[in-house]
Order: C-alpha cells, then structure tokens, then sequence
C-alpha cells in the first residue's frame, strides 16, 4: 500500500494553506478500521488516517511470533459490520486474524485516506483555533478531532534485567519477532509464562535444541478446545449468516457470564481451580513440575491462560521450566538466584507491553501543554474508557480502562466507537468546536470504576498483574461486562462535558 499526499478534506484547508482534516485517526489496528466503518455509516467522510507501519492491522499484523493464535472464538472476535464465514478455525491464527483486517480494510476501501508510515510525533491543543496541531513522520496538519486508535499492546517491554544489553546472542520480544533469524537447532531460552509466552513455547520446542523458561508466576490454565471449523460448516455458516450471529451472540452471553461470575464469587473460582487443577493432573506427569505450575494467588487475578497445547509441551525432555529469580544476563548466559549459569543462543522476551505507559502519551498535550503522561503520572484516566480532562477533542479508543481479559476487544472498540459517533452529531447539532471532560465527571467516574473493581479478583485475589495500576486502579482494564461497557458507552452525554461553541471561537479570532 503507498502513501498518498495529504489530501485536505475540508475547506478551511484553503485558509492560509494550512493542511485541515475535521477528523484525524491515529492507527489502523482494529480500532481505525471500526471508526472508519461507523464514520461513513454516520455519513461523515472528512477523516483521515495516520498509520506509522506500512500496512493494517495493529497488533495482528506486528506480533508474528510462532504460534500466535488468538484465545477469543473466531466468531466473537471479528467486527459486528464484517462477519466471516471462512474462518479456518474455531480460534483463529494470528496470521488469519491480519488477513481478514486487510481484508475489511480493501472493503471500507480506506487506502485512499491512509497515510502509511506516518508516525505521530507530536499533537498538541491550540486553544485558541480550537483544533489540533499534529505533526507526523513527513506531514504537518491541523485537526478538529483526534481519534486515538494506537492501542495498547504496540509498544513492546523489555525486562530491567542487569546485561540485558551486553547479552551477545539473538535477542527477540514476542511483539518484535525477527524472522531472519532461525532458531532451530539452539539453545533459548523464554523470559516470561503470560499469554503470549504460552503460544510461542509449543511451537519453539519442536525445533530448538534446548528451551529453558524463566517463570516468575505460574497462571491458571483453562484448555481451549481448539479445532478445524469443517467445509460444510462453512458453507453453512455462508448460506445461513444467521447461524454466526447465533454463536456470536452465545459466546458473548457466555463469556460474559463466566467472567462476571469468576470476578464476583469466589465458590465459582474454586470450581475453575479444581477444573484446572484436574486439567493439570491429567497433562503434567512430574509431581515437581506441577507443584511449580500451581498458581498460589485466585484464577481471574491475572488474565486466564486458555491453552491446549501450554502443558504438554513442558512436558517434553528438551524443556525445562526454571522458577529461579533470574539476576543477570551476561554475554551467553543468563544467571538465576540459585546460583545457576544457564548458557544460551537466544532469548525471547514475552514480557508484555507499555499498557499503561505507551510513548504516544508522551507525545500529545493537552489544554494546559501538559502531556497525557504528565496528567495521568502512574494512574492513567479515561472518562468511559473514551476521553481524559485537559484534552478536548481527542477521544481514545480500545485503550485505558477498556480491557476485559475474557471479551473479544473489537466488541469493546465498536462499543466506543458509537459514543464518539455520537458526540460527533451532538457537536454537530449544538454547534460545539470542543468538548472536555469537566473534571468533576470523570473524578465520579473514576470513584465509581473504583467501587466496582474493589470487591472483585482483580483486587482481592492475592497476585500482582498490568490489570490494577500501582495505586490499585484498574486504569488498563473495564472492571465489568462488556455488555455493561456497551451499555455506558451507548450515548454520548454531553452534560458531562465543559464544550465551548463555534460562535464563541470565532468571535475571539
Ligand atoms: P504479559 O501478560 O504482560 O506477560 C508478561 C510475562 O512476562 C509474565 O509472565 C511476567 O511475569 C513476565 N515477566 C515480565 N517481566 C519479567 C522479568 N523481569 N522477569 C521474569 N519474568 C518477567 O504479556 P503477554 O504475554 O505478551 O500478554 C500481553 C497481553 O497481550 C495479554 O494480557 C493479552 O491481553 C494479549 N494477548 C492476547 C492473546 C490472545 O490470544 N488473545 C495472546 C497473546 C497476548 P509476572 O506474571 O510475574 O509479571
């Protein structure tokens, strides 16, 4: 795909020269993709998208490690407008996953608004324009609106492990996977046992010589009942879409459910343990390595593990599971508290992403010139998931406070989508140039998000996880159903919003 000229989309572009789009989006992950879906759906067409990669996608197209799979059903997780009847399996490969964006993205045809490699290096508020000035990779430009589509699992982590940087060997992150590289044949080892560490251990043990995994917290493990979806099922599912949406609407209902339940009600818990724990027995045959796997804090504290194939792979012989704090990495080895120099060609870092600390909040300032890393210092906010105090016009999506650990996030994401629809024709129809989250608003939602997250695992079920943030708010996560989610997101509600008029801005230029 090649980068266009930005082409100005509305009139004011003529004033003085200035390049003017009504609505710039940030990214086109899923989130991009869904905006641009419910933007032309409301008839709005003055938008364009800044996208730093060369091509769609998000995360599906930037995580490539082998095995990468998705744990949400494949019917669940794909847009509501984009139904996909040819999914190869029940849970989708991360490769499958990429198609199929870039395949809606050929269908909302966005390549003619798309500026690709352009990385947003700046935006910040001019008050007194009421807009946004927004520099990227090569382009400068001015905005009404910000919708912030980067999402929160670009940005990879990199473990602060004393010679992490003097080590001599390949050294991969599982969001970063070099495949010029092959590891077959060498001794890796994987920092990390999260949801991405899970995916890659099967596929690396079956052609590395030795996999050694460094494990800091053992997570519960539930199987993923994983299978081929068969051709007449698929011809089915093509005649009859009503079939997809039923499963679609089963899985929601379900899913949803079992998650309320295993947040709220701790007997509940103790049946998914004893499903684990029975899961465990049955697939790890050394007592020793079971009582290393068996997690010490409640299942739902930490994201669930849904794996099948997790459990039998540390089983093999060329694996080994190390539960040592590791210390040091020097130039061939990585060293652990006990004393141990395990040697190694290679290590993969599964060790997460910038949730709640991406570069971009370093890069956009709001109303006061603050940034948004600056306003939200260790605990982030984010008034219904959407916009943040000091930041007029920029709505964010799919990002702080909008996680679910248990729901496809492209449910999430099109439930957000329709609240900033919204304020978009409120602004339209009262004649606003900005909308601001009053303070007062999003202090009472913060309180209220905060009562509903105190009494849940997240919050009593004994572990440390990204889903609270270090002051114990759930800054990265929705503390509840995405029904509920959907629900708070269906209308826009303007009373909760400091707005200044058109009339107003003009008369002060
Ligand atoms: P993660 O969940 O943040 O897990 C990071 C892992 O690295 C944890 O096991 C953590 O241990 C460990 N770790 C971090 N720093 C370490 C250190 N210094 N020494 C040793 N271990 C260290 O990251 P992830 O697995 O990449 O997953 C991130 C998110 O991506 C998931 O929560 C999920 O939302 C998404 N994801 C989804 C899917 C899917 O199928 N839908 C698949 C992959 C990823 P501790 O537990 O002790 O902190």
């Amino acid at each position: 795909m090649s980068t266009t000229a930005v082409r100005p989309t509305d009139d004011r572009a003529d004033l003085g020269g200035e390049l003017h789009t009504r609505i710039a989006i940030i990214g086109a992950g899923f989130t991009g993709l869904a905006m641009v879906h419910a933007l032309r759906k409301a008839g709005i067409e003055d938008w364009l998208i800044l996208e730093r990669s060369s091509d769609v996608g998000g995360v599906w197209r930037s995580n490539t490690y082998p095995g990468i799979a998705c744990d949400v059903p494949s019917n669940l997780y794909s847009f509501s407008f984009a139904p996909n009847p040819d999914w190869a399996r029940t849970f989708s490969s991360g490769g499958q996953i990429w198609e199929y964006s870039q395949r809606v993205a050929r269908d909302l045809n966005i390549a003619e608004r798309t500026h690709y490699g352009e990385e947003v290096l700046d935006a910040h508020w001019d008050a007194a324009a009421a807009l946004w000035r927004i520099r990227s990779t090569t382009l400068e430009l001015t905005a009404d609106i910000v919708i912030d589509g980067s999402g929160v699992l670009t940005d990879p982590t990199y473990p602060a492990i004393k010679g992490l940087n003097d080590f001599k060997g390949a050294l991969f992150h599982s969001g970063a996977w070099d495949h010029d590289h092959d590891l077959t044949g060498e001794r890796v080892a994987v920092i990390g046992t999260g949801a991405s560490a899970i995916q890659i251990v099967p596929e690396l043990q079956k052609r590395v010589a030795k996999l050694t995994v460094f494990q800091r917290t053992p997570g519960w493990v539930i199987p993923r009942n994983d299978r081929d979806v068969t051709e007449v099922e698929r011809r089915l599912l093509r005649r009859v879409p009503q079939l997809q949406k039923l499963s679609r609407g089963w899985q929601f209902v379900y899913r949803d459910g079992v998650m309320l339940k295993v947040m709220h009600h701790r007997s509940f818990r103790k049946v998914m343990q004893a499903i684990s724990k029975a899961y465990m027995r049955r697939t790890i045959d050394d007592p020793a390595l079971r009582e290393k796997l068996t997690p010490t804090f409640e299942i739902g504290c930490k994201r669930i593990l849904i794996t099948s194939v997790w459990y039998p792979a540390l089983n093999q012989p060329n694996v080994h599971l190390e539960t040592s704090a590791i210390t040091e990495i020097r130039e061939h080895s990585v060293v652990t508290a006990d004393g141990t120099e395990h040697d190694v060609d290679a290590i993969v870092c599964a060790t997460g992403f910038h949730v709640t600390d991406p570069p971009i909040a370093g890069r956009i300032a709001g109303r006061d010139g603050r940034t948004l890393a600056e306003t939200w210092g260790d605990s982030p906010r984010a008034y219904r998931g959407v916009t943040t105090t000091n930041f007029p016009n920029l709505f964010r999506i799919g990002s702080i406070g909008t996680g679910t650990g248990h729901m496809s996030q492209i449910m999430q994401i099109e439930s957000a989508a329709v609240y900033v629809i919204d304020a978009l024709r409120t602004m339209e129809a009262r004649g606003l140039a900005s909308v601001e989250v009053a303070q007062d608003a999003q202090d009472a939602y913060a309180r209220t998000v905060h009562e509903m997250v105190k009494d849940t695992v997240w919050a009593t079920g004994g572990c440390a996880s990204w889903y609270l943030d270090p002051g114990g708010e759930p800054s990265a996560v929705w503390p509840s159903s995405a029904w509920h989610y959907r629900k708070w997101t269906s209308r826009f509600d303007v009373e909760a919003y400091w707005v200044t008029e058109r009339a107003a801005v003009a008369a002060a230029a």
